[in-house]
């Protein structure tokens, strides 16, 4: 283990882990074992006691798990990190610990869809209730809190039109109010954005998404600001709850890991041009991207975001039925919703991730149906631009008379 701090670009590579312990093994080993020997009846009862280190069941800890949560807690900059079978475990776990019968969530407009109804569920059946609240200014953010408000939840940039939320404002206001704070980081992965640093509490990612970043793999992962929170966590509701990583998700992961740096920075090149591309299209009415000088949060972006990421909205000038054409002509950019991955994605958020959310409630996060969501991949950009003006030219042979002027 590097015990003095390096670089992001470091640290992604060696942070958590030392070959020496290890055999000399360069890759980290894999630990696939459900339970540990105790050479004595009596360490047993001591490691059951704490009173011993030492691994005893893999629910409770893993070798190649533990290395992965080490390393995402140097990057994020936190006191410790778990690991979790999925994004979704992670979204569950913080908050089933930070929440009781009776208390009051405060989040940004606009959350993941499972978390929309993780939210829900809370309501219904442990009377939690939750407020989709205006957190662009002190006063509107301050408005939204109540007495029993136990948890700030947001998510920043907000999918999919790419809104910002101001971490540092947010997250100074709930500290003068004791509040705690939780980031969901997936969008921008702790390469383009570390909110404890801007005094987040909890920083948490779908490590589906940028994280691996091969498609191969579903888990999450939770830092904390403090190391004895984790601990808690780790605890109650991960022990006893259970969603954990397997020691193979975590294998790929920290593959996934090393080279998240120079992943996110061709990403981020990639999205900027198409971007660009993109923009001047007549068959383009608008897009939402951080990095675009127009995007209401722009400022916000320069402010809390290394780079504006990959991930680029935009509506079809046009129907529905022209913006699932488009989808269908495509021949190298797949189909799929997801994110972060080295194939150029595409999804239809009215039908696909947005699907469940009311109509009104859906138009009023600007979630049209022309609107369309592409997870800028690591192909060749100029690959990218010809297959969408393929498309863009497909459709436009075939519906050229619903093309309402821009
Ligand atoms: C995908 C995603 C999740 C859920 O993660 P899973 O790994 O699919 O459980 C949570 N938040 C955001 C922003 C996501 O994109």
């Amino acid at each position: 283990m590097l015990n003095d701090k390096k670089r992001f670009e470091t640290e992604v590579i060696h942070s958590g882990y030392d070959s020496k312990k290890y055999e000399g093994s360069l890759a980290p080993p894999l630990f696939q074992t459900s339970t540990y020997t105790f050479d004595q009846a009596a360490q047993g009862e001591r490691r059951f006691a704490g009173d011993e280190e030492g691994y005893i069941y893999s629910r409770l800890g893993n070798p190649t798990v533990k290395i992965l949560e080490d390393r995402m807690t140097a990057i994020e900059q936190g006191g410790g990190a778990l690991a979790f079978g999925s994004g979704m475990a992670a979204v569950s776990a913080v908050l089933f610990y930070l929440l009781k019968s009776g208390d009051h969530v405060v989040c940004s407009k606009g959350v993941y869809g499972c978390t929309f109804g993780l939210l829900e569920m809370m309501e219904e059946k442990f009377a939690i209730t939750h407020e989709f609240a205006d957190l662009s200014s002190k006063e509107s953010m301050k408005k939204s809190i109540l007495p029993n408000t136990a948890c700030i939840y947001v998510e920043t940039p907000i999918n999919p039109t790419m809104e910002l939320i101001d971490l540092e404002m947010v997250c100074s206001v709930a500290s003068e109010m004791d509040i705690p704070v939780v980031v969901d980081n997936t969008f921008c992965s702790p390469y383009l954005q570390n909110p404890l640093k801007m005094g987040a509490d909890f920083v948490l990612h779908s490590a589906t998404k940028y994280i691996g970043g091969h498609g191969d793999v579903i888990g999450g992962l939770l830092v904390a600001k403090s190391a004895e929170v984790i601990g808690e966590i780790r605890m109650t509701t991960q022990k006893d709850i259970g969603g954990i990583m397997s020691p193979f998700d975590a294998w790929l992961l920290l593959r996934g890991l090393k080279t998240l740096a120079v992943r996110l920075d061709r990403h981020c090149d990639n999205a900027e041009k198409i971007a660009d591309y993109l923009k001047q299209h007549s068959l383009v009415r608008n897009i939402y991207f951080p990095g675009d000088k127009d995007h209401p949060s722009y400022e916000i972006s320069r402010k809390q975001m290394n780079r504006p990421g990959g991930l680029i909205s935009f509506n079809i000038n046009g129907t529905k039925e022209m913006a699932q054409a488009f989808m269908d002509e495509l021949k190298l950019v797949k189909i799929a919703v997801s994110l972060g991955d080295a194939e150029t994605l595409i999804q239809h958020p009215a039908t696909m991730t947005h699907s469940v959310v009311p109509e009104e409630t859906r138009k009023g996060m600007g979630i049209t149906d022309t609107l369309l969501r592409l997870s800028v991949g690591l192909e060749s950009w100029e690959d990218i631009k010809d297959d969408l003006e393929q498309a863009f030219s497909k459709i436009e042979e075939s519906a050229p008379l619903i093309i309402e002027s821009k």
